[in-house]
């Protein structure tokens, strides 16, 4: 966002307007803890400002301040269609297409409400009048950081903020390991704790709340981990009868592909997880260095993210999708095993 801009979305700001602060389906830690942040930061200014998400999150979520007040457009459609109609602005946050809204898509597309997206996905959409999208960003809530910045308020930052900050910088760098985090990143983190970010409880409250039936269902994944060692590739997957098994709930398979992806020499690792209910089969994609999960997202399985993270789907069976996804590893054979 370059300086006309900022200081247009500064002057937005400076009279309470109604505000609809939205985010991508299967909302992550970052896609929650960013719209929670900017909710907290736009009511200290008296707006009215609302948070609506596609569908429900995972329970390890939902400690984060105000998770109790986010509208789940799913069970609260009519109020949602409500709030998004009545809104002079709508924040896109953590997604920058509007079909990864689910089906809040046809409320978003049809609102006057001036739109403002903040994002770090490659490949924007142009839907938005003001857009923060940056892909060199570790996370969309490092970005709502900035913005705040950009709106001269880092000191209106206080602990409720802060932990929403760090919940969604710890979750999309895998605890400030992968490679977009940076001295900025840490920098951040650094004023979030001093701002009373409690980074030992909040680590604690998002990974370590495991089921019993959580980790058998990771145990699973392990046992059905392949390896194909020309391809530099290890994938997995889980059959609803597996989901089913295990008692799976929202977020219980959050991080299993990194396992794959910890293999010496792997650089591409996948996992395919049967929806029985939606009928598809949702596709997760991580790779190291500089081979594109997003572009083989985008080419194959209707997906996108990042180039070291993509999602996408299929619409093909669990069997026929993992076929094609081996069948089209050969074409990529020199780009993996030159990494
Ligand atoms: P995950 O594999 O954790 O679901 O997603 C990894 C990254 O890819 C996230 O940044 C997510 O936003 C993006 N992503 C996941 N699924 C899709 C999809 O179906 N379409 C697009 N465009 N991006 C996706
Ligand atoms: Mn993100």
């Amino acid at each position: 966002m370059n300086k006309e801009d900022t200081e247009r979305v500064k002057e937005l700001l400076s009279a309470p307007k109604n505000i609809v602060i939205v985010t991508h389906k299967n909302p992550d830690g970052d896609a929650i803890g960013s719209t929670l942040a900017l909710h907290h930061y736009l009511l200290k200014y008296k707006h009215r400002s609302t948070v609506i998400v596609p569908n429900n999150f995972p329970g390890f979520l939902k400690w984060i301040p105000g998770t109790e007040e986010v509208l789940i457009y799913d069970y609260h459609t009519e109020i949602s269609d409500v709030r998004i109609a009545e809104a002079d602005l709508i924040f896109t946050l953590d997604f920058n297409a509007l079909h990864r809204s689910g089906d809040m898509e046809t409320a978003l597309s049809e609102s006057s409400a001036l739109k403002i997206m903040i994002d770090h996905h490659q490949a924007p959409d142009n839907y938005a009048k003001y857009m923060f999208s940056d892909i060199h960003m570790s996370s969309t809530c490092e970005m709502i950081y900035h913005f705040i910045d950009m709106m001269n308020d880092i000191e209106i930052i206080d602990a409720t903020i802060a932990t929403c900050l760090y919940v969604g910088i710890m979750t999309d760098t895998g605890s400030f390991k992968f490679d977009c985090t940076t001295s900025t990143t840490h920098h951040i983190i650094a004023q979030l704790i001093d701002k009373g970010a409690d980074n030992s409880e909040i680590h604690n409250k998002v990974y370590d709340t495991n089921s019993y039936e959580r980790l058998q269902l990771l145990g699973c994944a392990l046992k059905n981990l392949k390896l194909l060692p020309e391809f530099r590739t290890a994938y997995t997957t889980l059959s609803q009868d597996e989901l089913n098994k295990y008692n799976f709930k929202k977020g219980d398979t959050e991080g299993v592909v990194n396992y794959g992806l910890s293999i010496e020499n792997v650089v591409l690792a996948a996992i395919f997880i049967e929806d029985k209910q939606e009928g598809l089969i949702k596709i997760s994609l991580r790779s190291k260095g500089h081979f594109s999960v997003n572009t083989l997202s985008r080419d194959y399985f209707n997906g996108g993210g990042h180039t070291n993270a993509a999602g996408g789907k299929s619409y093909s069976s669990l069997n026929d999708t993992v076929e094609k996804f081996i069948s089209i590893l050969p074409s990529y054979k020199t780009a993996l095993n030159n990494e």
